[in-house]
Formats: structure tokens, sequence, C-alpha cells
């Protein structure tokens, strides 16, 4: 079966006159670069290696008039539309081939008000740039794990990290936005206004519009927190697993505790014995006082026989970059992803198989660890419905060489099969890959409806639809 994933680079692409290409730029404060451009490839280029399209424009603005004007250049040139935050996103969506990509990565400000505890971030922003700046105010916003991650993408598909479960998901913590929609019209959304988009963009993703602008309330926290890695020998990671799930059944909000299943990469603090060989990190952070954090994690840090215990007060802002050596740009990468209710005996038998069946060095399995405020708030109040899920599990295929390809997404794809009759059913749209559209609707379950119908009113002709699609209500 062809995969399809895998897509041939060398599409023919739309070219257009240079008086057409001319009269876009002059009306741009940004950059307007076509296939000849210098700049270009580097522009088309994301995250995932895998991804190589070739779009006929980049639009790289730099404020909210240039996003007005290539969405109504693309739609009056019938040119489909991608949209770039970060570049992060699995599936690709973020580049199209033959269409218009608004490349958002040069709009990263960040202004952080301490009095009233908000931010208001561009969406070219990184968590990175985002946590920079609050946390110099000993403030901060929950977000994901790797640092250079965009958060226009994380947040507009939920957002979950190591505070999430003390503060919420991102839009848990989202208080407005400012949109561009199908019509080239700059929106504000909030909770007075137009609060159907508001709802909606909590969780329904790119479907609505180009966001412009987040604010965010923030949280005190830190700048320490107890934080860091308990590295377990795979040989018992059964025991553990089972272990593990009886003690955070109990553990307050403050605690989040992450498993990652892998062969050990060459961290410093780990025996060169062990370098190569599968094992089971337990990876926490507590979000409050670190001698209430030392009492909170005790249980899990006196499990098994650790072959590293390298949990202590780190900076917040540097635990936020604790994996992102391991989750550089630049590899291939296929990800599926599950999430469970509970890790019954059978969900964990299969995924201690796949470990064991592992396709090679970087290949893992990550499971977030959710819950907490995120549990708490109501599936229909925003977009986002799954909130009983207690973890979400990434099954995280990550290599080099394209001769691995099969090898390694066959692998995934195994995993996501045997796990599947013991998940929850629901999905988290931003762990998704590009070829899981027919996954959508069941990620949304019962709010799949009402994101339809805000769909059809801002977005009737589906202008908005390089995303996890949601179609617009009657098309
Ligand atoms: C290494 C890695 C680690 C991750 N860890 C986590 C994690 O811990 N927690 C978590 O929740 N997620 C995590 N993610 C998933 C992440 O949330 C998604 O990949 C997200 O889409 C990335 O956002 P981005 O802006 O970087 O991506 P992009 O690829 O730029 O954007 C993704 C999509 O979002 C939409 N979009 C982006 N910007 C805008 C905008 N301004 N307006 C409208 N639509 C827009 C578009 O549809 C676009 O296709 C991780 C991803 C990676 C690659």
């Amino acid at each position: 079966m062809a995969n399809p994933v895998l897509k041939p680079a060398d599409t023919a692409i739309h070219t257009f006159d240079a008086a057409t290409l001319g009269a876009l730029q002059t009306a741009l404060r940004g950059k307007v670069l076509d296939a000849s451009a210098d700049g270009y490839d580097e522009a088309r280029t994301i995250w995932n290696a895998m991804i190589d399209r070739r779009p006929a424009l980049i639009v790289r603005c730099v404020g909210a008039s240039d996003v007005m004007r290539a969405v109504r250049f693309a739609v009056d040139n019938q040119l489909p539309i991608a949209v770039r935050g970060g570049g992060h996103n699995i599936a690709g969506n973020a580049v199209c081939d033959d269409g218009l990509v608004i490349d958002l990565s040069q709009m990263k400000s960040v202004r952080v008000d301490p009095i009233t505890q908000r931010a208001w971030v561009e969406p070219g922003a990184t968590l990175a740039d985002l946590d920079k700046e609050t946390q110099s105010f000993g403030l901060a916003v929950p977000t994901g794990i790797n640092s250079t991650t965009g958060v226009a993408g994380l947040t507009l598909g939920g957002g979950f990290g190591w505070i999430t479960r003390k503060f919420g998901l991102t839009i848990d913590n989202l208080l407005s936005a400012d949109i561009v929609t199908a019509d080239g019209v700059l929106r504000r959304a909030s909770a007075s206004e137009n609060p159907d988009l508001f709802w909606a963009i909590r969780g329904g993703g790119g479907n609505f519009g180009v966001v412009t602008a987040f604010e965010f309330q923030l949280h005190k926290l830190g700048p320490q927190v107890l934080a860091g890695l308990v590295v377990h020998p795979f040989d018992d990671a059964e025991r553990l697993l089972k272990e593990y799930q009886r003690i955070i059944a109990s553990v307050p909000d403050e605690l989040t505790c992450w498993v990652v299943m892998r062969k050990a990469p060459p961290l410093p603090f780990l025996p060169e014995e062990w370098h190569g060989r599968e094992v089971m990190v337990l990876a926490m952070c507590y979000a409050g006082d670190l001698a209430q954090g030392e009492k909170a994690t005790a249980e899990l840090r006196k499990l098994g026989k650790p072959i590293a215990d390298v949990v202590g007060p780190n900076p917040f802002a540097g635990w936020q970059q604790a994996f992102d050596p391991l989750l550089a740009p630049g590899a291939r990468n296929y990800w599926k992803s599950h999430d469970f209710i509970e890790l019954s005996d059978p969900a964990i038998a299969v995924l201690l198989q796949a470990v064991r069946q592992l396709p090679g060095p970087e290949c893992e399995i990550f499971i977030g660890h959710v819950g907490g405020a995120a549990g708490r708030v109501a599936p229909d109040a925003t977009a986002f419905p799954q909130r009983s899920a207690h973890f979400v599990m990434n099954v995280h295929a990550r290599w080099r060489e394209a001769t691995m390809d099969k090898a390694c997404i066959d692998w995934s794809r195994k995993l996501f099969d045997a796990a599947a009759p013991h998940a929850a059913g629901t999905a988290y749209i931003n762990f998704m890959p590009a070829d899981e559209s027919s996954r959508v609707q069941a990620a949304y379950g019962e709010n799949y409806s009402r994101l339809a119908q805000v769909k059809r009113r801002y977005d009737p002709t589906n202008q908005f639809r390089m995303n996890q699609n949601v179609t617009p209500a009657g098309s």
C-alpha cells in the first residue's frame, strides 16, 4: 500500500508574474518568497524531516495587516492556505504543496504585565520565548515539554505539559485571541466577544482563522522547581509501571510524572554500560514549594533500584528544555497516540512488548500524565473534549535514514493497533500524523457538530483545511 505520509517533493507549482508579486510585496511589511527567492528552502523546512513540500508562495508576516493581506490574496487566487507557527506539527500542516504559506515565525513578541499577571504573545513565539519572558517575573503558563515547540499550534490544539495538572491545559489559561478569519477580517475572540469562536479555537486547531495574538492568564511559579529524571533498568518496567500507576492515583496536582521508555541515550549522568540499552524513565516535576516537592516525590523515587536519580531543584525555564536535545529538528518522525483512562495489565503488556522491539535508538514511547486541574473542566466548556484521560501515550518513531521509514512507521502502527482495545478511544489532535484525518471526528466526540457549526459561520468554504480538518456543517 502506498504510504500517505511520503509525498513527492517535485510537485509542479504555480508561478506569478512580476506585477502580481510586486503588488503583493508592496502591500506587505514582511516579505513574500516564491520558489526562486533566497531563503525559500529554509522557509519551507519544518521540524519533521519527513515533510518536503513546495508552496507556490510563502508570506513571512510581521503583523496582523500582513496576515489579512495574505489571506485575501490566497482566497482571491484560489490558493490552498497553510499556517505556520512554530513549524513543529508532526503532520506537517505548516507547509503545503502549491499553495500559500502564512509564515508567522517572525512574529515572536511576548509582553508580560506582572501586575495583572497576563501575557500577550505573538504566534511565532516558541515555548522558550514565552518561558523566558514570564519566568523573569516568576510567572508561568502551562505549555508543553519541548521548548522549541510553537505556542500557536500547541495552544490551538489544547496544550499540556509539566504544570498542566496544577494550572490546566494551555487553553484553560487563554483569555482572548486576535484572529484573522477567512474573509480577511481581524476579529477578537474572548468570553464576551465572538464567544462561539473563542470556544472553538480552544482545542479546534487552525480551523477557524489565523491567530495573530494570544492573551494568557499567568500563575506564580518558581523560578526553581523540583524536577528531574529517575532512570530504571527496563527489566523492572512491568512491576514499576504498576507501582507508578498506584502511587500517582493519589499525588497532589502539583506533581506530574511522565514515563519514557527507550534505549538510553549517552547522557553524562548514566554509566556508560547503560548507553544504548532499554530503560524506563520517570520524568517528574513538582509545581510548588521545593520541600513539599521532596515529600510528594519520595514514594516514586524509592521505587526499585534506579540506575540514576537526578531529581533536584532546577530553574523551571531550564527544565522546560530538558528534552530538547532528544527532540531537535531535522530527524524523520512518525507518531501515533492514544488516550488512556488507566494503564491496564494488557495495555502494559503491549507497551513492554513494543519496547523490546524498538526499531532504532531514537524511537521511544512517552506516557504523558494529565488529569488534575485539566480534568476538572467540563468536556463541552471548550472544544477540547477528552478531560477524563489520565494518560496520553505518544508512540514516537524517530530515525535518520529514509531506508528506515517502513520499519519505524510499521513499528509505530503495530503498537497503536495492539493498544487500541485498551485505550479511551479519544485522541489529541496535536499528536496526529497526516494519515489520521478519519480520526478527527472521533477525537472531538460530542463537540464535533458544534465545531462544524462554528466552522460554517467563520470559514464556510473551508479555506483553512491544512489542519486536522473540521468540515463546515452542511457542506
Ligand atoms: C518534539 C515535540 C514535542 C511536543 N510536546 C508537546 C507537549 O508536551 N504538549 C503538547 O500539548 N504538545 C506537544 N507537541 C505537539 C504540538 O503541540 C503540536 O505539534 C503543535 O501543532 C505545534 O505547534 P507549532 O505552532 O509549533 O506547529 P505548526 O506546525 O507551525 O502549526 C501546527 C498547526 O497549527 C495551526 N496553526 C499554527 N499557528 C497558527 C495560528 N497562528 N493561527 C491559526 N492556526 C495556526 C495550523 O493548522 C498548523 O498547521 C510536541 C510536538 C513536538 C514536535
